[in-house]
């Protein structure tokens, strides 16, 4: 199926997103970027992330990394030491040779990406100006851009929308009289791309990009006649990046459980003038297969409340799916950040009782957490075992990232995760 940029059909989202949204300004517990390399140094299988940081920051990445290191990894800290930061040594020789002997010994990468750090950030160390003058050097060979993983004032998984948004002004631009074409935007797990790509392939979407793409020469192009479809919420600045590039989004809930993801590949579908018979024939037996798995966890979830602290910027799409699709009663939505634009299809579909709240004033949210003694608390590492020792149960934010959720066939492990937490906690009081 092959259309021009005129003939696609954009969505419009209807409703409004009016609901009073509780602002929250104090002190929050969060990751700091650097947390997202976990995630994307496997998916893009020839890149390495080379973070400018203090031992601290290695430390993190280490115990972030955990058993995972057991071959040679595509990160590393380069880390600096206090004659860098008192300005003694010229940072950007040692840089430049630290990159040196990096891809001399690594031939196989072909992106760096250097990562700005909190140390980094402070001493202002212009890693714009490092990878460009580095780029000059090592070009075609390796493609080197930055981005910034600091976590003074972000969350974890504004790290991939860093390192997305930096490498969108790479991507090559879109050939002359290019058709419209598809891109799927946010790290999927190979599998999950791959479902979601058969999916496509079999309404006649297609070829569909995905961004970033496994390896380095194959990142997607880009250009006036590309639609995206963003596959994760926390996507902010990644959008602006495409859309400054000539891109246009297609607005959509996020593909979490059945419904979700019905609605989500449907927004393509008419987008790209998909019949109705079509569509329900490609997602018929998946969408029965996700329906089944999450109704396998109904009884142990449904009526049950959720409590979301701000940490992954998925809270709204996952109080949706909790919810809509398993009869959970979310009562306070916590999120990092709102970008209303992204999640406005999510957030209509909340249920009026489920209170949305925008950054974070700790104490005041514990006791708030406290007050309510919700079945389930979904938050950091850092709030996860306070709460559990009080004896709330808790799920940790990260792991719905680290884990494939998205699309049918991971509907029911989505719902799974939910529910194995109250097991457990139903066990150890039996
Ligand atoms: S970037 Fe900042 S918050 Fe993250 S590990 Fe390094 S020092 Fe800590």
């Amino acid at each position: 199926m092959s259309l021009t940029r005129d003939e696609i059909n954009l969505p419009q989202v209807t409703g409004c997103n009016e609901r009073p949204v509780l602002k929250q300004r104090g002190q929050h517990e969060v990751f700091c970027g650097l947390t997202g390399i976990m995630w994307l140094h496997r998916k893009i299988q020839d890149a390495f992330f080379l973070i400018v940081g203090s031992r601290t920051c290695a430390h993190l990445m280490q115990s972030a990394a955990g058993v995972m290191i057991f071959a040679e990894p595509r990160f590393g800290t380069a880390i600096m030491e206090e004659r860098d930061l008192a300005g003694i040594a010229d940072m950007h020789d040692e840089l430049d040779s630290v990159v040196e002997k990096l891809l001399a010994r690594r031939p196989e990468i072909r992106l760096l990406f250097l990562v700005g750090s909190c140390p980094s950030e402070v001493i202002k160390l212009d890693l714009g100006r490092a990878a460009e003058r580095l780029a000059v050097e090592h070009s075609p060979d390796v493609r080197i851009l930055n981005y910034s993983g600091s976590g003074i004032e972000t969350t974890f998984t504004q790290g991939e929308d860093a390192c997305l948004a930096a490498l969108v002004p790479s991507l090559p631009p879109e050939p002359d009289q290019a058709p419209a074409a598809l891109m799927v935007v946010g790290a999927l797990a190979d599998v999950v791309e791959d479902q979601f790509a058969r999916l496509f392939e079999e309404m006649g979407i297609g070829p569909v990009r995905f961004l970033p793409a496994r390896l380095a020469d194959d990142m997607p192009s880009v250009g006036p006649n590309t639609v995206y479809l963003l596959a994760q919420p926390f996507l902010t600045d990644t959008a602006r990046a495409l859309e400054e590039r000539g891109a246009t989004l297609l607005q959509a809930p996020f593909p979490l459980g059945a419904e979700g993801t019905t609605a989500w590949l449907k927004t393509a579908a008419d987008a790209f003038g998909v019949d109705e018979a079509t569509f329900n024939a490609v997602i018929e037996k998946p969408k029965q297969r996700a329906e089944r798995a999450i109704e396998l966890h109904r009884d142990k979830l449904e009526g049950k409340s959720v409590f979301f602290f701000p940490d992954s910027q998925l809270e709204i799409p996952l109080a949706r799916f909790l919810g809509n699709e398993l009869g959970m009663v979310a009562t306070e939505v916590g999120t990092p950040y709102l970008n209303k634009r992204l999640l406005a299809h999510d957030l209509n579909a909340l249920p009026e009782s489920a209170h949305v709240s925008e950054g974070q004033d700790v104490d005041l949210q514990l006791d708030r957490c406290r007050d309510e003694r919700p079945d389930i608390v979904v938050c950091g590492l850092g709030l996860a075992n306070p709460l559990e020792v009080e004896g709330i149960t808790t799920k940790w934010s990260i792991e719905l990232v680290f884990t494939p959720i998205q699309g049918y066939e991971q509907a029911g492990d989505l719902a799974e995760l939910f529910a194995r937490p109250l097991n457990r906690r139903t066990r150890l009081e039996v």
